[in-house]
């Protein structure tokens, strides 16, 4: 089949990319590159070869994507195109909102138009908001996202379910995703964010291999075991094959499906920076720092509706996790560009 990646080339796109040619489908990557690089849809390709478009543009682009759909035997969408810095979104949220709920309603527009009406969307765990009740089910009420970013990925969940509403044909698979982290084994392809990374394993990665002087622990006096905030961190290449498995199960089905992706296990800050010290045989240099404003003490997922409709869960775990996320980073240290 032929699907159409929105936001290929980034750092969840390109992971999916590589799992879908990897199972024989072919791909349109649509991607405006302003997050992300060509070089990882080339490596993706070096990876594993198969049948890739690539398409340079925007995704509220409507005429460009009208195009594609009329130049592709495209069954299916999956849309990753977005802004995601949580702090940026709060700057300027105009444009968080315009490229997230704008970008996803040209994409919805065009499908409908093209008569494709199968679409996976990312979403995030952020749309649960705090809560105190762990581990969150797709049945947990949604709570007020903390900022314009997670509010924005909630807007579009709302307009997905009104769409299923309104027209039977829709078959639409949400994903709220807990933390993704990791890259394919071969430290080919991994995150490379512009400027210093926000999350935890990638500016600790960084400082890993000596890209920066030392990680900051925002906060050691959360109500958690250690005191420093709790995550269910969940590997890309995971990620990935549940994309693949969310695909399978709405060519059978349609109406509106969400799924929790996460491992249903949480890890603390500390536990991680033991789990890189363990990998890298090396001490990690860090600091406690005061709160991050707008930071949850902890949250992981129960995945199990996901294993129960997909048959799909993660294979691996933390060690797995850092030990690939360091790989690409230390093969990459610059990241694409270096
Ligand atoms: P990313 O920034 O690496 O990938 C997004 C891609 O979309 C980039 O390649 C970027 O160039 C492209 N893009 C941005 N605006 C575009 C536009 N207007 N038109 C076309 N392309 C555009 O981010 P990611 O981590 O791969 O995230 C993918 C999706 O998953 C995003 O929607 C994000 O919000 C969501 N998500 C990510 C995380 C995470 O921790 N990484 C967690 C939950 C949800
Ligand atoms: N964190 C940290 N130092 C950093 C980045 C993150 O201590 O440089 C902590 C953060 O407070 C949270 C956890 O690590 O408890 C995961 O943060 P991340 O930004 O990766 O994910 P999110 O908070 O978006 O779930």
């Amino acid at each position: 089949m032929t699907i159409l990646l929105t936001g290929g080339a980034g750092y969840i796109g390109s992971h999916v990319l590589f799992a879908c040619l990897a199972a024989g489908h072919e791909v349109v990557v649509l991607d405006d590159f302003s997050n992300s690089s060509p070089a990882a849809v080339s490596r993706v390709r070096e990876l594993a070869g198969g049948v890739v478009t690539l398409y340079r543009g925007d995704v509220r682009d409507g005429k460009l994507l009208a195009d594609i759909f009329a130049g592709h035997a495209i069954t299916a969408a999956m849309h990753f195109a977005g802004k995601k810095a949580v702090n940026e979104s709060v700057a300027d949220p105009l444009d968080y909102y315009g490229v997230n709920v704008g970008g996803g309603m040209s994409l919805m527009r065009a499908m409908a138009a093209a008569g494709v009406f199968r679409l996976v969307f990312s979403s995030t765990a952020s749309v649960y908001g705090e809560r105190v009740e762990m581990p969150l089910t797709e049945t947990s009420p949604l709570g007020e996202p903390a900022n314009p970013y997670g509010r924005s990925k909630m807007m579009v969940e709302r307009v997905l379910t009104d769409l299923c509403r309104a027209d039977p044909r829709w078959s639409v698979g949400v994903l709220r995703y807990f933390n993704p982290a990791g890259a394919h084994p071969s430290g080919r392809i991994g995150e490379d964010p512009l400027g210093p990374p926000s999350n935890l394993i990638p500016y600790a990665a960084q400082v890993a291999v000596g890209r920066r002087p030392q990680l900051l622990v925002f906060g050691n006096d959360y109500p958690t075991p250690d005191g420093t905030g709790v995550r269910d961190y969940i590997h890309v290449m995971d990620l990935a094959q549940g994309h693949l498995a969310a695909l399978g199960y709405l060519k059978e089905r349609t109406g509106h499906h969400v799924w929790n992706l996460g491992t249903g296990r949480g890890y603390s800050v500390l536990e991680v920076i033991r789990g890189i010290e363990r990998v890298t045989g090396q001490p990690l240099p860090w600091a406690v720092a005061p709160r991050r404003a707008g930071d949850i003490a902890q949250y992981w997922a129960d995945p199990s509706l996901a294993g129960k409709d997909l048959g799909w869960r993660a294979t691996r775990g933390l060690d797995d996790i850092l030990a690939d996320h360091l790989r690409w980073q230390q093969q990459n240290r610059e990241g694409y560009a270096g």
